[in-house]
This record gives structure tokens, sequence and C-alpha cells, in this order.
């Protein structure tokens, strides 16, 4: 049996992987090769919506795995058809493209902006605004375009024309859009960054912004999009439209997937020739991503994200009644954050190890925070379960025992 250890002969140690290592998951538990076994609130970071090798994207997979794997695109596939069919006919947008990944997303959204501003407006007007402590993914425009200097410092020169805003600060926000702004690009809640959403005031006024000054807004629905805050996408609980929204993560429940969603207004912005990806739009993915849509698009998995973070957040301030930890609990459907109280600062992975330990996988959102992002239909039993092992964790945790 391969061991943690002999990863780290093989790999560059860019992840700090813990040292449990599965080989099989079912619903929302991990078991490794001796049996050991996990309740999965981590949910593979925001991942794996319907859990582990849910049967009918299992079926979805191996009927398509048997029927056509890849043609590149010169040729158009059923299940991309299928999928573009979904996506479009279920949000306000009119247009899709298909990659294979979040930071891919972004970076064909921040293309299409960069392009369809230029093409309309003229070269002037690029500007980027972004906002501080929020994070698009890794390549160096999506870590130039985040707001968080250790994830881009060390890659310098970065892509020029971005700047930074102070989220939820809406004069802040007021002073850098201006006529010479393509998008405004953010999270609906910055979840790397501390699971921390966007005020209401604050989106309708960014909206308004753009609208006056014809620039896009552009929603990073990575790791919101797909069911995870118990709508589709989040911004349905605004009341406004995004132009442009990147979505990967759930989209494909565990198989590589990246979307762009755009209104008809922008899809211009992109036209024969000016973006594309080999993987992206591959049957297999979009196969098992139009099965996913079908299922989280139910009020059975939608409702029941509403009704299991309710679960959470009860459990989770339960057991700060008792043990005092936290100084928030926050976040939204299954996107959930609690906040470490100041004598427990930068200890969040410290105590995420720990609960390995103890049987339950979670994360961290920033140094200080537990993020919880488990399954959208976890079984409520495994809630009550992984909430118990998590209470283990902390009390041995902070009592030293
Ligand atoms: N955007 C957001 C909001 C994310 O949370 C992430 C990943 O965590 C990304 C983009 C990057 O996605 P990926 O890791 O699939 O490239």
């Amino acid at each position: 049996m391969n061991t943690r250890q002999q990863f780290a002969e093989y790999f560059l140690d860019i992840y700090g992987q813990v040292d449990f290592v599965p080989v099989a998951g079912r619903g929302s538990r991990l078991y490794g090769e001796s049996g050991e076994e996990l309740i999965d609130f981590a949910g593979g970071i925001a991942v794996n919506g319907l859990g582990h090798c849910h049967p009918q994207l299992i079926k979805a997979l191996t009927t398509q795995a048997e029927k056509l794997w890849h043609v590149s695109n010169i040729m158009v596939n059923q299940p991309a058809i299928e999928l573009g069919r979904l996506l479009t006919s279920n949000s306000c947008f009119d247009k899709a493209f298909i990659c294979n990944s979040g930071t891919e997303a972004v970076e064909a959204a921040l293309k299409l902006s960069r392009r369809y501003a230029r093409n309309n407006f003229g070269p002037e007007k690029n500007k980027i605004v972004a906002f501080k402590n929020g994070f698009h993914g890794r390549s160096l425009f999506a870590v130039s375009v985040g707001g968080q200097a250790k994830y881009s410092q060390d890659f310098a020169p970065l892509p020029p024309a971005i700047v930074h805003g102070i989220f939820n600060d809406l004069a802040s926000a007021c002073a850098l859009i201006d006529d010479n702004t393509a998008v405004v690009v953010l999270e609906p809640i910055q979840a790397e960054g501390g699971i921390i959403a966007a005020h209401p005031e604050f989106i309708q006024k960014l909206r308004e912004l753009c609208d006056k000054h014809q620039a896009m807004l552009m929603f990073d629905e990575v790791q919101t999009g797909i069911g995870r805050t118990g709508a589709l996408f989040a911004y349905q609980h605004y009341a406004i439209e995004p132009d442009i929204i990147s979505l990967a993560k759930a989209l494909g429940c565990g198989f590589p997937i990246g979307a762009i969603l755009v209104k008809d207004k922008f899809s211009s912005g992109f036209d024969l020739g000016s973006h594309g990806s080999t993987f992206g739009g591959n049957p297999l993915a979009c196969a098992v991503a139009a099965a996913a849509f079908k299922i989280i698009n139910t009020p059975e998995i939608l409702d029941g994200v509403r009704l299991r973070s309710k679960l959470l957040q009860d459990g989770l301030h339960k057991i700060n009644n008792e043990l005092n930890i936290y100084s928030e609990i926050r976040g939204m459907g299954l996107l959930l954050g609690a906040e470490l109280k100041p004598e427990l600062h930068n200890q969040a992975r410290e105590i995420m190890l720990s609960g390995f330990k103890h049987g339950v996988a979670s994360l961290t959102a920033s140094p200080n925070v537990t993020r919880l992002t488990p399954a959208l239909n976890i079984p409520e039993l495994d809630i009550q379960e992984g909430l118990e092992r998590l209470y283990l964790t902390l009390y041995a945790y902070t009592k030293g025992v």
C-alpha cells in the first residue's frame, strides 16, 4: 500500500496534505485502507455536491464512458449540448463556455469582459475592479485579480490595470469604478477569505455603478454556485442579475469541469477563435455535470440545503455554548464558517488536523475560520455524528487532552 510519505517523495510539497489516505468514499463518509472512517464535512472543498459515488452519477459516467470520451472542439457532442441547455434555461444567462476548472472559468470570463470592453469602447476601457481578500484561482491572472497578496506577490510582474476595493465598502467601490472599468468582479460570499457574504446594498450599488459606467458585473460563483447556498446560484439571493458568472466545483460534483455563463448582450466578447480549450466541453465531464445538475435543481436538494444548514449551525452554536471558542458562526446554506475567538487565532489548521484524528474532515477559510462545506445531500445522521466528533475534537484540543 502506498503511503503519505511516498507521496512526498514524488510530488512538490504545495498542499501540506493530512496523513489520512482515503481509498473509498460513499455518501458523506470516507474510508482508509485499514477501515478507518471519516465523516466528510469538507466535501472536497465544496465540490462533492452529491457526496461520494452517487449512484446516478456513476451511471451517467459509466454510460458515457462506454460511448464516447473525447472529440475536442472541432465537433460538438450530445452531453455538452444538454448541459448548455440546462445551464442557460435555469439561469438569467443566454450563452455558456465550458472549461475544466474554476481558474479557467475566471480567466475566460475576465478575458471576455476585457475584449468586450475593448471592441465596444476602445483600448482604454480595460480596468478590472476586484476586492481585497477575494480569491479567484491560481493562474497568474487569477492571483492578480484575487485580493490576497500572499498568492501573487512572489510572481511579479503581474498583469496591469487590476485594482482592489474594500469588500462591502460602498465608498471604496465608488472611488474605483469609472468609465475605464471593463468589469467588476467579486465572490458573492468570499469563501477562501473567511466566509464573508456581500451585503445586499453593496451588491445593488455595484450593479448601479456598472450600469452607469457601462462595465460588466461578474460574480465568481465557483464556490457558491450549483446549490451550495440553497439557491441554484448565489446571485438569486440578491435581487439583481450579474452579466457573467464563473462556475466549477459542484458543477461536476467531483468530475473536473468549469463554465462561464454570460448574457446575450455581452456574448460578442468572444467570437470565432478568440478563446478555447482542448478538453473543455468533454463528453464525460458534461454527462456527469448534466446528471448532477438535474438532481441538484430540485426542491428536495435545494430545500434540503436550508434544513441541513440549520442543523449544522444549531450544532455549532451548541458546541460554542459549551466550549466558548467561536466569536461568530456565519455563512449561507452549506457554505459555513465558524470564526475562532482571538485566543485561538491562527489555529484553524491545527484544529482541522485534530478533527481528522477524531474522524471528521473539515476545512479552514483563512487562519482563524473553520469552514464546513459538506455534500448538499449529507444525511442528517451524518450531520449529528459529525457534530459529535467535532465536539470531541474541540474538547480535546482546548482542554489539551
Ligand atoms: N474562484 C473561487 C471563488 C474559488 O473558491 C476557487 C477555488 O477555490 C477558484 C475560483 C479556483 O478554482 P479551481 O481551483 O477549480 O481552479
